[in-house]
């Protein structure tokens, strides 16, 4: 566990950036903060692995008001509308973050797509098989620049 002045990062092998034994080149560098429990792990994996009961994603409306994702960097908090408006760049530090995070989105944030076709009787699985990561991420910013222009 990563512990600073204001929060603690569980996971394994937490380093000061918060990389993990999962995902440790220099761009992995953010925290997310779970929706079950309230704290931040450096990944999924380790939320797994540690944590002891099963992960939540973030419903969308949580996504502008709560702050949920740690820089590892320079320790700013940001919302999921400022994570995926920041272009994998800190808003606050410029430091670079991995834009391959974006394939695991679905695990931390609500799909809606998949939720939406879910009550339709398949299988979150098969839903995720069909569809494609790009288009999620795609669907992920149409979003956040909706909750943002609804804001100004
Ligand atoms: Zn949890
Ligand atoms: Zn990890
Ligand atoms: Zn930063």
């Amino acid at each position: 566990m990563l512990v600073t002045s204001n929060f603690n990062v569980h996971g394994i092998d937490v380093r000061p950036h918060t990389q993990c034994a999962h995902w440790h080149s220099s761009r992995d560098i953010i925290a997310i903060r779970h929706k079950c429990c309230g704290e931040y792990y450096a990944c999924i994996s380790c939320h797994e692995a540690l944590a002891g009961h099963k992960n939540q994603v973030w419903p969308k409306d949580e996504w502008g008001p709560s702050n949920i994702v740690l820089c590892g960097k320079c320790l700013c908090e940001m919302s999921v509308v400022q994570y995926l408006g920041c272009d994998n760049h800190c808003p606050s530090c410029k430091a670079e973050f991995n834009p391959g995070c974006r394939n695991h989105y679905h695990l931390y944030f609500e799909d809606k797509m998949v939720s939406r076709s879910a009550r339709y009787g398949k299988s979150a699985e098969s839903i995720l098989g069909s569809v494609s990561r790009s288009s999620f991420f795609e669907f992920c910013q149409l979003q956040s620049n909706n909750i943002v222009s609804s804001q100004l």
